[in-house]
């Protein structure tokens, strides 16, 4: 047993979307509410911080240090758990054009965190210089890689597979559908998926990185968290399914098929969309239903990994403002 701090509300709700199935007139589609972990407004962070904060714990950390995008939904769960417990916390995020207190910073300023902005290419070695100073400044620190994707992280999701088999039961589910980023999740997903023989498919979707890239990390990090936890299964680049199709513009930036699948998901079933992560997994799955790739008869699982408070910040309150603009004028031909 690898030791936990516990932090989350688990387990998560796990949902029928009875409207957005019969809408798309594709599979029964269901959701892991991982949206609902319940610290610091939610996502998937948290469960792979009740792992590593065990660690931080143990090892007498005073601080937390992490890294990520301005509007990091792990930068802010970072910052709630530290708040939490106690404990300092220092982000550095990458600069954007107006670093504004809004979004998830606005949230990491309330959570009382420090925060050291630097640009994408300076980002690491801002990272190691905060944690040498913490350190010689006797705050001991505790790093945290971007998006808390290390073993412990991985495996925290080898235990949230574990969790949602206890919920799905006898039931036959043929596909599960996560974001994909720094892979960490999708890794514990397909280590669990693995040790139990499982036989429904892990389709990552890809928010950033290529198809090659991401299946190996996807594979490594299983790896780890498999000898972490004195295992003898290995996974290889090639045992893992990811789709890097969908990435549009690129990170962080969504586009109609994001728009579209977070409206869907809201008028349809009242659930709210991140517009960075989820909504573009949601679009992923919209379109292999379309395409008749996730058929009628079979059962489709969705796992919300959260990240809806990005939603609030200004630039994506002005892209979805955009994105209706466009509509109207298509509309008006
Ligand atoms: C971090 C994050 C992901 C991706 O998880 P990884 O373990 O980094 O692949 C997905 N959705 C949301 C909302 C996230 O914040």
């Amino acid at each position: 047993m690898i030791a936990k701090k516990q932090l989350a509300t688990l387990p998560t709700p796990l949902q029928e979307l009875p409207r957005l199935s019969k809408a798309l007139g594709g599979p029964l589609i269901l959701i892991k509410r991982d949206d609902l972990t319940g610290v610091g407004m939610g996502g998937n962070k948290v469960r792979k911080l009740e792992f590593l904060l065990q660690d931080a714990l143990d090892q007498d950390a005073k601080t937390l240090i992490t890294v990520g995008a301005a509007q990091s939904n792990h930068c802010r769960q970072t910052a709630a758990v530290a708040a939490r417990l106690g404990l300092d916390c220092i982000l550095v995020l990458t600069e954007d054009k107006a670093h504004e207190l809004d979004g998830n910073v606005l949230l990491d300023h309330l959570y009382g965190a420090e925060i050291i902005w630097a640009a994408e290419e300076e980002r690491n070695r801002v990272f190691m210089e905060t944690a040498e100073s913490a350190s010689r400044e006797g705050r001991k620190p505790y790093l945290i890689p971007v998006g808390a994707s290390n073993p412990l992280g991985a495996y925290a999701y080898k235990a949230a597979f574990d969790e949602m088999q206890r919920q799905i039961g006898s039931r036959e589910i043929t596909w599960l559908v996560v974001a994909s980023g720094s892979a960490g999740t999708q890794a514990g997903l397909c280590l669990g998926a693995g040790l139990q023989g499982w036989h429904g498919r892990i389709l990552g979707i890809s928010v950033s990185s290529d198809e090659h890239d991401l299946k190996e990390n996807v594979a490594f990090l299983a790896n780890e968290a498999s000898g972490l936890m004195e295992a003898s299964l290995r996974l290889e680049p090639l045992d893992i399914l990811v789709h890097d199709g969908f990435r549009g513009e690129g990170y962080g930036l969504p586009g109609d098929p994001e728009w579209e699948a977070m409206e869907l998901f809201a008028r349809l079933e009242g659930i709210v969309l991140d517009p960075v992560y989820t909504a573009r997994a949601a679009a992923g799955m919209i379109s292999l239903i379309r395409e008749d790739f996730f058929r009628r008869g079979e059962t489709v699982l969705f796992w919300h990994t959260g990240g809806q408070p990005a939603l609030f910040s200004d630039r994506y309150t002005k892209d979805y403002q955009k994105f209706t603009e466009r509509r109207l004028a298509a509309m008006r031909g």
